[in-house]
């Protein structure tokens, strides 16, 4: 079961997340709580010109979340909101219903496994759940700089 649940790619960026910092010059944000399995995660998003052209995250989690957050930042960078959008419907429609995986899904198909695990697609769509609140509003910087710190240290706990 393991073998199918955590892939290669899925063990690395759970070891070695990527875009695991603060941004003090996002102008999108929000925070996630997955509350099945504990997973917590603040994301960052930087959108200019309807583009993303910086996505980082914070937070502590499981493996599967992690590496969500992780892939999931690492997909967006370049991406306009729309596209960006696009692909969170596609990502949730794979793992939630028995839609065809997808091609245009990219690195991502690499959690398609987790749909033969319910209690585990939550951790995966955890960073998407939270990129759709973070495009909903907008922050000014200075209310990031008012927001209270964000402490969670990153814990992969699998
Ligand atoms: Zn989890």
């Amino acid at each position: 079961m393991f073998d199918d649940l955590y892939g290669e790619l899925i063990i690395d960026h759970s070891k070695r997340p990527r875009n695991c910092r603060a941004m003090n010059d996002a102008n999108h944000r929000a925070d996630g709580h997955n509350t099945l399995c504990g997973d917590k995660l603040r994301l960052y998003i930087k959108l200019e010109d309807e583009r993303v052209t910086d996505a980082s995250f914070e937070g502590s989690g499981c493996a599967i979340s992690t590496a969500a957050a992780s892939l999931m930042t690492e997909t967006l960078k370049g991406k306009t909101r729309a596209e960006a959008l696009m692909l969170l419907e596609t990502f949730h429609a794979v793992l939630t219903t028995d839609t065809p995986v997808r091609r245009d899904l990219g690195k991502l198909v690499v959690f398609c496994g987790v749909r033969e695990y319910p209690a585990r697609v939550k951790c995966a769509t955890l960073a998407w759940h939270t990129l759709k609140s973070a495009l909903a509003t907008t922050i000014e910087s200075t209310d990031l700089v008012a927001a209270e710190p964000y402490t969670p240290v990153l814990v992969t706990t699998e």
